[in-house]
C-alpha cells in the first residue's frame, strides 16, 4: 500500500485539524455521569459538523469518507486527545451492522439517532458461560404473537445502563447446530423485563453491566438479518469492532510512548540501559502496529468488508498498551502505586485490553487459521 496521502486526503486532514483546533471540547470532567453527558455533547457537536459516522454513506447521514480518511480521522482525534464519543458502540458497530444487514425501514429508523447520540447502543453478546465461545450462548428467544419472548443473562455489557438499544444475540432454535440456531435482535432496553446491574472494574469505574432478561418482548421487525442468521450478523459486528480500531490505536500508543519518554527523563531514567531497551522495543512494536493497521485497511478496500486481518492490530495494540503502562508504573517506583495517578489508572484499565473485543488467545487462533492458513486446532 502507498502510505503517502493524496491531495484530497491531505485536504481532509488539514480541514479536520483546523476544525479541532477551534472546537476541541477540553478536558472531560471526572465522574461517570458528568463524563457521559460531556461525551454526548461532544458527539452532538461532531455530528453537527459532519464528523460522526465519518465513513458511513452520505445517504444514511454519514460523511461518505473513504476508509483512508476514516483512519486519518482516528489518528487526528488521538493526536488532539479528544474525548471518546458517547455512542461509541453504535457508531463503530451498530450503525455499520444495520447498514450491512438491515431492511430499508430499519436503516431509516435506527441510523440517525445513533449519529446524534439520541439513542445509545450496547452489545449483548457475552454471557456468564459464553464469551470466547459465543456460539454456545444460552439466552433464548421463543416465538410469540408478532414477536419474540426473550429470557437469559448477559454480562460485561458496556454502556447498558445508558442504552436504548441492545444488539442481542439469542438462541431461536434449540435443535439446530449451535452456530445455526442463533438470531440477532435489536432489543429495546426500556422495559421492566430487562434489569441492568453495574459491575465495577479494577479501576473503580462501572463501565459495564450484567443484564437479567426475563420474558422481554422484541417485535418481529427488530430481527436483524433474518431468523437463524444471527451468527453471520454477529461476525459482521465483531469485524467492524476490530477494523475500526487500528489507526487510532496506533496513533494513541505513539502519543503515550512520547509521554513515557518524558516520564523516564523526569525520573532520571532516560539513560538507564534497560529502560531504553524496553522503550525502543515498544516503539518498534508501535510502528509495526501502525503498518499492520494500514495493511488491514488495504484488505478492506480490496474486499469491501472487514476481514480477519483486523485481529492483528487489536492483538498488537493490547500488548503495546499493557507494556508501556506497566513500564510507566515501574519507572515511578512507589508513586506508581498511588491510586489517583493517571498512569496507575491507565495501567489498571489496560489489563482489560487483552480481553475486551476478543482475547489475545482467540485473536492468535484467528490469525493462525484465517490469515496465515495454518491448520485448525480442532
Ligand atoms: C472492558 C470490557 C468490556 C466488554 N464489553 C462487552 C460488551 O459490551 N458486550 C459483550 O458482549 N461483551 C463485552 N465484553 C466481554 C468480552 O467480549 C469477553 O470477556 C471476551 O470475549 C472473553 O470471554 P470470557 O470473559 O467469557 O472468557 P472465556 O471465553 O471464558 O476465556 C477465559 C480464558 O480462556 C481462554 N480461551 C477461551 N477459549 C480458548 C480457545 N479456544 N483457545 C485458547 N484459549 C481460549 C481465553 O483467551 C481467556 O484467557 C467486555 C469485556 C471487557 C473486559
Amino acid at each position: 500500500m502507498d502510505l503517502t496521502l493524496s491531495p484530497n486526503e491531505q485536504a481532509f486532514r488539514d480541514v479536520l485539524r483546523s476544525w479541532l483546533a477551534e472546537n476541541h471540547p477540553g478536558e472531560e470532567p471526572t465522574g461517570d455521569e458528568a463524563g457521559f453527558e460531556f461525551r454526548v455533547e461532544w458527539q452532538k457537536k461532531l455530528h453537527a459538523a459532519g464528523y460522526a459516522g465519518v465513513s458511513w454513506p452520505e445517504e444514511f447521514g454519514g460523511r461518505g469518507a473513504t476508509l483512508v480518511e476514516q483512519a486519518i480521522y482516528g489518528e487526528e482525534m488521538a493526536r488532539a486527545k479528544t474525548p471518546s464519543t458517547a455512542n461509541v458502540l453504535g457508531l463503530v458497530m451498530g450503525g455499520p451492522v444495520v447498514i450491512a444487514h438491515g431492511s430499508e425501514e430499519q436503516k431509516q429508523r435506527y441510523l440517525e439517532p445513533i449519529l446524534s447520540a439520541e439513542e445509545i447502543w450496547c452489545q449483548g453478546f457475552s454471557e456468564p458461560e459464553s464469551g470466547s465461545d459465543l456460539a454456545s450462548l444460552k439466552t433464548r428467544a421463543v416465538k410469540s404473537d408478532g414477536g419474540w419472548s426473550v429470557t437469559g443473562q448477559k454480562v460485561w455489557t458496556t454502556l447498558a445502563h445508558v442504552s436504548k438499544w441492545c444488539m442481542l444475540v439469542a438462541r431461536t432454535d434449540q435443535d439446530a447446530p449451535k452456530h445455526k440456531g442463533l438470531t440477532y435482535f435489536l432489543m429495546d432496553m426500556e422495559q421492566d423485563a430487562v434489569q441492568v446491574r453495574p459491575l465495577h472494574q479494577i479501576t473503580g469505574e462501572a463501565e459495564f453491566n450484567e443484564l437479567f432478561i426475563e420474558d422481554a418482548y422484541i417485535p418481529d421487525e427488530n430481527v436483524l438479518g433474518g431468523v437463524g442468521n444471527g451468527w453471520s450478523v454477529a461476525i459482521t459486528t465483531l469485524m467492524h469492532e476490530r477494523a475500526g480500531l487500528g489507526a487510532a490505536a496506533a496513533a494513541s500508543v505513539k502519543i503515550a510512548l512520547g509521554q513515557l519518554i518524558e516520564l523516564a527523563s523526569e525520573h532520571g531514567m532516560a539513560d538507564d540501559p534497560i529502560v531504553r531497551q524496553e522503550i525502543a522495543s515498544l516503539l518498534i512494536e508501535a510502528e509495526a502496529l501502525r503498518l499492520n493497521a494500514w495493511r488491514g485497511l488495504t484488505a478492506i478496500m480490496k474486499t469491501g468488508t472487514p476481514g480477519p486481518e483486523g485481529s492483528l492490530p487489536k492483538l498488537q495494540w493490547s500488548a503495546v498498551n499493557q507494556g508501556l503502562t506497566e513500564l510507566a508504573v515501574t519507572i515511578q517506583g512507589e508513586a506508581g502505586l498511588a491510586k489517583d495517578s493517571d498512569w496507575t489508572y491507565r495501567f489498571l484499565r489496560a489489563r482489560a485490553n487483552s480481553v475486551e473485543g476478543g482475547t489475545t488467545e482467540i485473536l492468535k487462533n484467528i490469525i493462525a487459521e484465517r490469515v496465515l492458513g495454518l491448520p485448525k486446532l480442532r
